[in-house]
């Protein structure tokens, strides 16, 4: 059963990138209502996604009777068409809805989507283009980047590193990253202490500066 306190999310478009986004938070058990004007999208996602309505979410008068109003949160998933984009923003923010969410495509779009009144604007291609960047030019096997020059990555346990402890290794003062978490080959994830086991094929949770993390993980 979805839940129905007042998690629900209404997804808006539902293209490369929000079918993704409603297919997950469905699978995270959310209620969510998914719009699309183009009725071979609707069709394409109405076994995978509960609900799937096609209607034009440029028209206020729509989605009010979709019950969007009721909804917490809303995510404009909109990318190739501006107008469309910020004219459901706007139309979401009539409807008083509280927390709204919009994809941007360019800095222009992103100012435009604020100044309407969109809570929270988000960069998907310019994001997924940085992040696969890190990964390509360094051995990192993940990377997540924080503001403030702050980075959370997974990185295979350095050769130099195999066998001894991090006691001994002691990476915090010698290359300014923190080994948060560490699993030898097909274990899962643990905290890491001063004995963590330091296995070849092992991999690493790692957090720091940015280029620190990029430097104790190696380059490429
Ligand atoms: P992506 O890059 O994620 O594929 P697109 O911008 O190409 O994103 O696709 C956006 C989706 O939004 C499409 O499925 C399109 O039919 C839908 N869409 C565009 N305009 C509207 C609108 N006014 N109302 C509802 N859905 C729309």
């Amino acid at each position: 059963a979805r839940r129905s306190d007042g998690g629900g999310i209404v997804v808006i478009g539902l293209g490369r990138f929000g079918c993704h986004l409603a297919a997950s938070l469905t699978r995270m058990d959310r209620e969510v209502l998914a719009v699309d004007r183009n009725p071979a999208q609707v069709q394409r996602f109405s076994d995978q996604i509960d609900r799937v309505v096609q209607a034009d979410s440029t028209e206020e008068g729509a989605l009010r009777q979709l019950g969007v109003a009721s909804f917490a949160r809303a995510v404009v998933a909109i990318g190739a068409s501006v107008e469309a984009s910020v004219l459901t923003v706007l139309a979401l923010v009539e409807l008083g809805v509280p927390q709204i969410w919009a994809r941007a495509t360019s800095q222009k779009h992103a100012k435009i989507l604020s100044s309407v009144g969109a809570h929270h604007v988000i960069f998907p291609e310019a994001e997924t283009g940085d992040r696969v960047a890190h990964l390509i030019v360094s051995r990192l096997l993940d990377f997540v980047e924080f503001d403030d020059d702050f980075a959370i990555a997974t990185v295979r346990v350095p050769g130099s590193f195999v066998g001894r402890t991090l006691l001994d290794l002691r990476p915090e003062e010698r290359s300014g990253v923190r080994v948060i978490g560490a699993k030898v080959p097909g274990e899962r994830f643990r905290y890491a202490s001063d004995d963590t086991p330091l296995t070849q094929g092992g991999v690493l949770i790692v957090e720091g500066g940015i280029d620190q993390v990029q430097r104790f993980a190696g380059r490429r």
